[in-house]
């Protein structure tokens, strides 16, 4: 069955066995000219050697195209090739004068050359060790040498092999180390990625969990505020009922009333709507938004609580700049800080009619908003933590203490700054300066 070629390992990929075909072909290219070399440097021509050389250069092309053409596999190419060599040295050698032969160093070289082109395995080393150890004995017999000079070469042998061995541990040890290193890498990355992802959830949890305390604040002055319009709505609608029933009924009076109802269903409409955008708990793209918008819609969501303690005056400066924030983000701002007021007012010892002011005016960078109210002030004790998360001066189930934190994390991730202060004449006043946006022209 033929492999997919992403499922095939590295040395089985066919650019690695161009390669390999491609050092094969120079490697045969390279015996022929030793071959030819040592004729020249003997001063003789030796025809048995250049034979070897021939065929030794001729397996080398075959083996090459085997390999390439996937007829051998490429693991076994250097086994191959060592067993091809080390045959190849022992006639070089045999026809050139034994243990005097030139050719005899190279014997040496098996081991080594076999562990620098496989050096992620042990065994082809290993097997050329002991092949090349065989070699040298045979040489060693058929030289005539001694059993002395035979031990010597043996003991240099034994040098070289361990050279190679040493070589090859050293080599695997540190692509080891290197893959460890790899392996730590990336679990350390997982873990990181790990880590942020459950910040970011936890962010998120904080966020809603801070929208739902401040819908559950507005929830009783929500029904109170639907209440309203729709008890005139329905007193109006009796009434449109007996007038139909007059014989002449007053027309423009009529007009009025319709007029009147019209206006009280909107009001209710407009509740639902607000409470519905600000419970959504969708991110919104668009980072630009319009103070004046963001200051109506957050006083109509806080109307259901504030109306019944006294005034919201707004003072919005006219053509303010559009500025760098959610317009979900400056509602929600806006809602907290005007509730804040109003928690602040209705613990406010002697009791007063509440006159909280939202003001915004240009700045050279964007806009500065003031929310000011007439409560009795921030304690100096608590103003040091005021934006600390979970920090609060409000009964359990009143307060969360995460309001201003997430406050200030709004403004200051918009590029902006959120202070808190006591005003001279009572009170407390919360500064919020954001940048404007870089408007993009379309072309
Ligand atoms: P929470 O409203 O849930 O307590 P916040 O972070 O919104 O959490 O507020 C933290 C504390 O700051 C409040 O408990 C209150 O003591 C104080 N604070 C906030 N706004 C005002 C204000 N306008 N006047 C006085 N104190 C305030």
């Amino acid at each position: 069955m033929r492999k997919d070629a992403s499922s095939r390992p590295p040395y089985e990929s066919d650019e690695y066995l161009r390669l390999r075909r491609r050092n094969m072909l120079l490697c045969a290219g390279g015996l022929l000219l030793s071959g030819a070399s040592h004729q020249l440097t003997l001063g003789r021509v030796i025809p048995e050697v250049f034979a070897v050389h021939a065929a030794w250069s001729a397996s080398f092309v075959a083996l090459g195209l085997a390999v390439a053409a996937r007829w051998v596999p490429s693991r076994m190419t250097g086994a191959i090739a060592a067993l091809i060599s080390l045959s190849a040295l022992m006639l070089d050698i045999r026809f050139t004068g034994g243990l005097a032969s030139p050719f005899f160093p190279g014997l040496y070289a098996v081991p080594l050359i076999v562990a620098v082109f496989t050096p992620g395995r042990r065994e082809p080393t290993l097997v050329a060790c002991a092949l090349t150890l065989v070699s040298l004995l045979l040489t060693c017999w058929w030289s005539g040498a001694t059993l002395q000079a035979t031990l010597a070469q043996v003991f240099s042998f034994a040098f070289v092999a361990w050279v190679s061995a040493y070589g090859g541990r050293t080599f695997r040890r540190l692509r080891d180390a290197e893959r460890e290193a790899d392996r730590e890498r990336v679990e350390a990355l997982q873990r990181l990625a790990e880590s942020e992802r459950l910040r970011s959830q936890s962010e998120r949890n904080r966020a809603e969990m801070e929208r739902l305390a401040v819908m559950g604040k507005l929830a009783a002055g929500v029904a109170h505020e639907v209440n309203n319009p729709l008890a005139f709505v329905k007193s109006n609608l009796g009434f449109l009922e007996e007038e139909l029933g007059e014989p002449a009924p007053d027309v423009e009076e009529l007009r009025r009333v319709l007029e009147e109802t019209r206006q009280g269903v909107m009001r209710i409409q407009q509740i639902v709507a607000d409470l519905r955008r600000f419970s959504r708990d969708t991110a919104e793209s668009d980072e630009r938004c319009a103070v004046g918008d963001a200051v109506d819609e957050a006083q109509r969501l806080a109307s259901v609580r504030l109306r019944s303690l006294g005034e919201v005056m707004v003072d919005v400066a006219p053509n303010l700049p559009l500025v760098r924030i959610s317009q979900r983000h400056l509602v929600q701002v806006l809602v907290n800080l005007l509730l804040n007021a109003a928690d602040a007012l209705d613990t406010a010892e002697p009791r007063r009619p509440a006159r909280i002011v939202v003001s915004a005016a240009a700045t050279e960078a964007g806009v500065k908003m003031e929310v000011e109210d007439n409560g009795p002030g921030i304690p100096e004790s608590v103003l040091p933590r005021l934006f600390e998360p979970f920090f609060t001066t409000k009964p359990p189930g009143k307060g969360t203490g995460l309001g201003l934190a997430l406050c200030r994390e709004y403004v200051a991730r918009a590029g902006g700054t959120l202070a808190a202060e006591n005003r001279p004449e009572g009170g407390a006043r919360f500064t919020l300066c954001l940048p404007g946006a870089v408007v993009h022209r379309q072309r």
